[in-house]
């Protein structure tokens, strides 16, 4: 699997808590797939080239409007690639409304929903680069007002894309290591941004040799190294038991680690409120990994 297939299998994976983020997401994918748009069987045609992408339709639309939807495959007597999922007794027209309001930003309630809606965009026609190559992630997207909405949706998160146009087809990219790191971030793939963090960390290293001592570099890979395994083990506990029922500082400190995931110990602390030295922080990442641990024993 490429670098790229395994951020959308991440991202394919997270499926929003609340309904109004589930609709900006499954808006997106519909939106890039509106050729396949509503068919006459009485459901929704997706191009089946893309199996992330269809699969999180199927998902989002089944959760989200608790209707039956049918298993999805391809049409033997299907010439135009794309597969149809039906949905029995539902109203794919109220769906569509909800889905495409007229004013696409009353889609936005929040961060969330503008996080989901990139992440459907991603799904539907992102691409990112094997770290250890180059650094580069980008969006083909269908139109221009599409392509206006994802610079300022990033923007809105403080990340910097630029527009280009590829054979006709409206492109959409960043190129900075440390912009792709917090776009992984924004699209909640949180395990490809460690992956991503570690080569690049890794890749400065390489680069960086002369220049360093060992003992410099080995300090900083058994941080990385640090990092890395906590955010596995933040990311376990909210897959099992979710966050929200950690007591307060636990949850707190899990929350800023999954933002900072390259800050150091010292940092967090000064993230939280009222800041806590190292020590501590050191304190309740244990505490976190040990959670993690008894989670992993009894599951
Ligand atoms: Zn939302």
């Amino acid at each position: 699997m490429s670098f790229s297939s395994d951020v959308k299998a991440e991202v394919g994976n997270v499926l929003p808590a609340e309904k109004h983020c589930r609709i900006a997401e499954l808006s997106a994918l519909l939106k890039y797939y509106a050729k396949a748009g509503k068919s006459a069987a009485g459901g929704i045609r997706v191009p089946f080239d893309n199996e992330t992408a269809c699969r999180k339709c199927f998902t989002l639309l089944s959760k989200t409007f608790n209707i039956e939807t049918d298993i999805f495959g391809k049409n033997a007597d299907d010439s135009d690639n794309s597969a149809l999922l039906t949905a029995e007794n539902c109203d794919i027209k109220s769906i569509f409304s909800k889905c495409f309001p007229g004013d696409t930003e009353k889609l936005f309630r929040g961060d969330c929903c503008k996080r989901a809606y990139l992440r459907g965009i991603f799904l539907a026609c992102g691409f990112v680069a094997d770290p250890n190559k180059q650094y580069h992630l980008e969006f083909l997207v269908p139109d221009e007002e599409t392509a206006k909405r994802v610079v300022r949706l990033f923007g809105d998160f403080g990340i910097e894309f630029k527009e280009s146009v590829r054979k006709r087809s409206k492109v959409v990219y960043v190129k900075g290591s440390e912009a792709i790191s917090d776009a992984l971030n924004v699209l909640g793939a949180h395990r490809a941004m460690m992956d991503f963090v570690g080569a690049r960390i890794l890749k400065d290293v390489r680069n960086d040799i002369n220049r360093r001592n060992n003992c410099d570099t080995a300090n900083i890979m058994k941080a990385v190294n640090a990092a890395s395994k906590q955010t596995e083990d933040i990311l376990y506990i909210r897959q099992t038991v979710g966050l929200e029922n950690l007591p307060a500082t636990l949850r707190e400190i899990a929350t800023v680690r999954l933002e900072h995931p390259e800050s150091s110990l010292t940092e967090l602390g000064s993230f939280l409120d009222p800041p806590v030295g190292k020590s501590g922080v050191n304190h309740r990442l244990r505490k976190l990994s040990e959670y993690a641990e008894g989670l992993r024993l009894k599951g």
